[in-house]
């Protein structure tokens, strides 16, 4: 008769023991989930205002986009890289002849993805090995930023725009608001024209765009073009992220809403 009761101990004690390995399995997972941030500006606003952010990740200077916006009085916030602006000294000086119209922030120092952890990537771009790291590229980056403005970034948006939990953490400790968005218009400028004009066509107030400055060979700046254009003409105005508060978008059951197709 004792056989059954040890069997349910045995029982008891495998539950017991499953239970505290899912149980690290989950911290584990919790501590080490990536996540976009999802904002928009903060509500109400006047009508039909909504923000342009631009990457400048590496690579190259789209000249084209960033005259389209000189052209049409359109400001934007760039975010920058060091790489960025070691490399493209000519994009550089234009943007600082129109700081009345450019906003220019902090995209790190290398474009390495804000999640901490030996050999994490997002989107095949390899992380952060530990906190210290992550504080580097977010310090260089604004040293670099005020070095090249002279004005010191108070917005962090990382490489790929995703986080994990630690990550954010450290940035906002350091003093940065992370720059997140609710239209992703270009994916990394991966679109094609169409495709970015579609993913502007039903943009409504408070939304905070995304895209990139980086690649001139992309369609973005033929693509944000047509597009721009067509806000411009209803009436649309644009402001800059250090003009401006923001929240999260919420969906209706109060969980941060997914933003307009993320990139890949
Ligand atoms: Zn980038």
């Amino acid at each position: 008769m004792t056989a059954p009761k040890s069997r349910s101990y045995v029982d008891q004690y495998r539950r017991l023991i499953l239970t505290i390995l899912c149980l690290f399995w989950w911290a584990a997972w919790a501590d080490e989930a990536v996540k976009e941030i999802h904002d928009q500006l903060k509500m109400p606003v006047q009508k039909q205002m909504v923000a342009l952010t631009l990457d400048a990740c590496s690579g190259r200077y789209d000249g084209s986009l960033i005259d389209f916006l000189i052209a049409n009085r359109i400001p934007a916030t760039l975010f920058v890289t060091k790489k960025w602006l070691e490399k493209n000294p000519a994009g550089l000086a234009t943007i600082k002849a129109h700081l009345d119209l450019f906003d220019v922030e902090d995209h790190g120092e290398n474009h390495i993805p804000a999640v901490i952890g030996l050999n994490r990537k997002v989107y095949g771009i390899v992380g952060e090995p530990d906190i210290v790291h992550l504080r580097k590229e977010v310090v260089a980056g604004a040293e670099a930023v005020e070095a090249a403005t002279g004005v010191a970034p108070r917005w962090y948006r990382g490489a790929t725009a995703e986080y994990d939990d630690a990550a954010v953490e450290e940035i906002q400790k350091l003093g940065y608001r992370i720059a997140g968005f609710s239209v992703n218009a270009d994916a990394g400028a991966t679109l094609k024209k169409q495709a970015i004009e579609e993913r502007l066509r039903n943009i409504k107030s408070g939304d905070i765009i995304i895209a990139h400055m980086n690649k001139p060979s992309s369609d973005t700046a033929e693509g944000l073009a047509v597009a721009l254009t067509r806000l411009l003409q209803k009436g649309f105005t644009f402001v800059r992220l250090d003009e401006v508060d923001v929240e999260p978008v919420m969906d209706s059951l109060g969980n941060q809403k997914a933003a307009t197709k993320t990139s890949k």
